[in-house]
């Protein structure tokens, strides 16, 4: 499955929760490029100028992580993608990497750009385990591990305007890509996180049903 979304959308959490609830694999590109980040790799180096300015990594470093990750097995029994494809070009390499594009669940969550900047400017995340939380609470520390929650580097209010800018120019023509699919669905994100995943989860289950319906056709002689 993939999920879309502006950034502030509410991915990352949906994508976390899907995965946990359904037993995925959840790959999020943005946390494969902050590890690379804090290990001090070279991919880390050449993509935090990148994601401090609000920008994209380059389609050929970021299908190719992706490949890699997909490739191994405790991806075989499904994965949920976090922020990635994030343009045309990684949708069509990703149709390309899947044995089946039809087996592709694009769920779309949708919210307005006044209520992403508000998210993005109170959202912090544990600076040790990289736990996201929508504000910075009462006393400022991780409920999982008591690390200390500070802001993303690209969650100030310049660069999520200029992160907002490069999805409606990026990402979002990707709509295109997929809103005739049987597979794809929008969500309205600006609800609170339990009923999107309520949502989703109907959405997913309907048409997973739908799927092996229709397979079952295909396979019994008429
Ligand atoms: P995220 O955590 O998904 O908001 O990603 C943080 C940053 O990582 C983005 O603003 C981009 O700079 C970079 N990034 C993450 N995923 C991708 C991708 N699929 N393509 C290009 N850049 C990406």
């Amino acid at each position: 499955m993939v999920i879309l979304g502006p950034p502030g959308a509410g991915k990352g959490t949906q994508a976390e929760r899907f995965a946990e609830d359904h037993g995925l694999l959840k790959i999020s590109t943005g946390d494969i490029l902050r590890e690379a980040v804090e290990s001090g790799a070279e991919l880390g180096q050449l993509a935090k100028v990148i994601m401090d300015k609000g920008g994209l990594v380059s389609d050929e470093i970021m299908i190719g992580i992706v490949r890699d990750r997909l490739a191994r097995t405790d991806a075989k029994p499904g994965v949920v993608l976090d922020g990635f494809p994030r343009t045309v070009a990684q949708a069509v390499a990703l149709d390309e990497i899947l044995e089946d594009r039809d087996d592709l669940f694009v769920i779309d969550l949708v919210v307005s750009e006044e209520e992403l900047v508000r998210r993005l400017s109170a959202r912090r995340v544990c600076g040790q385990c990289g736990a996201t939380y929508p504000s910075a609470g009462l006393n400022g520390n991780c409920e999982r591990c008591g690390g200390k929650l500070v802001q993303r580097s690209d969650d100030c209010e310049s660069i999520v305007r200029e992160r907002l800018k490069v999805y409606a120019r990026d990402t979002q023509p990707l709509l295109h890509h997929y809103c005739g699919r049987l597979n794809f669905a929008s969500i309205d994100g600006s609800q609170s996180p339990e009923v999107v995943g309520c949502e989703l989860r109907a959405i997913i289950e309907s048409k997973a049903t739908e799927l092996s319906l229709e397979g079952t056709e295909k396979e019994s002689p008429q």
